[in-house]
């Protein structure tokens, strides 16, 4: 067991604020990622968690023992949190054998400790190569096998895989969320990588200037952004302008039903948020279909991104799953359904 909790923790360096009031919890044995962009604080906020960097304000408890606070910091080598850094550095010299061993003592390195670590991380019978004879998935994972060796209640993990190509990004990190969950590990990984987050994490945190702004399931922080400059960072968002009355949503695409996020109901016409999935693309004469042109395709291998035009001008994107499709030609007329409800945010959308 293993439950981290961030209070209200700030942090500067001279004038820069790099955090600003960060709260987080991040249950026993979940792996939550921390996305946010560049210079949110991520990297800030994992240091002050492993304690390379001490708080200004705020405090961060380890299964309610107190680690972190003003005047009060346990050494890092003290926390038994283990950090991952960006890009693996194993000791060059050692074989995968001396690296993992790195940490554990001698009784726990004969107890096959180092052949089932890395097994955990897909690397069984790697024991006896040197770092330079892997991939830089493979050091990757001797990194993370070196981190879970000592059974650390705690794994930090800094942009692990961003020096990883796409295709093996995909794979590493599978690998990595799977043997984080068997060892029963508590992870924290921070990205600026919203597909990355969204598909590895139980829980994500998003990060923005500092601090948290929302954290919750994947699927929820996707369809149920907390706000405006949330639904822009974690995925592709339609912005719709919207007349609200009678609970719907009047939009350029007809009415629709309105969900409402925030506190307060919305007090003016504004706008409301589809995601590109909500978007059908139909045949231009189907019944309830609004008519729009193609302006571009964007092709993604498994989908595509339709960019759209309605007739008074409105810009939309929807999401296909046949992108081989001969319907979608560009220039060409198509008709558009929405599905399931649009989200309207108490305070009016501004681009950030
Ligand atoms: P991220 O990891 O999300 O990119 P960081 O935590 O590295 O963000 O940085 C947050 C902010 O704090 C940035 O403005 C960065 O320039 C600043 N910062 C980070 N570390 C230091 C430091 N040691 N000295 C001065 N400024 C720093
Ligand atoms: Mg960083």
């Amino acid at each position: 067991m293993a439950e981290l909790r961030v209070t209200a923790v700030h942090k500067s360096f001279g004038e820069v604020r790099a955090l600003r009031g960060v709260d987080l919890t991040v249950r026993s044995g979940t792996l939550t990622a921390v996305l946010g962009p560049s210079g949110s604080g991520k990297t800030t906020l994992l240091r002050c968690i492993a304690g390379f960097e001490a708080v200004d304000a705020g405090e961060i408890r380890l299964d309610g023992h107190r680690i972190a606070a003003p005047g009060r910091t346990v050494p890092p080598e003290r926390r038994r949190i283990a950090v991952v850094p960006q890009e693996g550095a194993l000791f060059p010299h050692l074989l995968v054998r001396g690296n993992v061993a790195y940490g554990l003592d001698r009784r726990a390195r004969r107890t096959g400790r180092i052949e089932s670590v890395l097994a955990l991380v897909g690397l069984a019978g790697f024991e006896n190569r040197m770092p330079h004879h892997l991939s830089g998935g493979q050091q990757q994972r001797v990194a993370v096998a070196r981190a879970l060796a000592p059974h650390p209640p705690v794994v930090l993990l800094d942009e692990p895989f961003s020096a990883l190509d796409a295709g093996l990004r995909a794979e590493v990190r599978q690998d990595v969320r799977s043997a984080l969950h068997s060892d029963g590990a508590t992870a924290v990984l921070v990205t600026h990588d919203q597909a990355e987050a969204l598909s590895i994490a139980d829980e994500v945190a998003v990060m923005h200037d500092g601090r948290i702004v929302q954290s919750g399931p994947p699927d929820l922080v996707y369809s149920a952004p907390a706000d405006p400059w949330v639904a822009d960072f974690v995925g592709e968002a339609v912005w719709l302008p919207a007349e609200m009355t009678g609970g719907r949503a009047h939009t350029p695409l007809g009415p629709m039903p309105v969900v409402t996020t925030g506190h307060r109901p919305p007090t003016r016409a504004g706008e409301v948020l589809l995601r590109p999935e909500q978007i059908e693309v139909v045949a231009p004469v189907a019944p309830a279909a609004v008519t729009a042109t193609v302006v571009r395709r964007d092709f993604q291998g498994h989908d595509a991104l339709l960019a759209l035009r309605l007739t008074d001008g409105t810009a939309v994107v929807a999401r296909i799953f046949d992108p081989a499709s001969v319907h979608h030609v560009i220039g060409g007329e198509v008709g558009l359904r929405v599905r399931g409800a649009a989200r309207a945010f108490s305070s009016p959308h501004r681009t950030p």
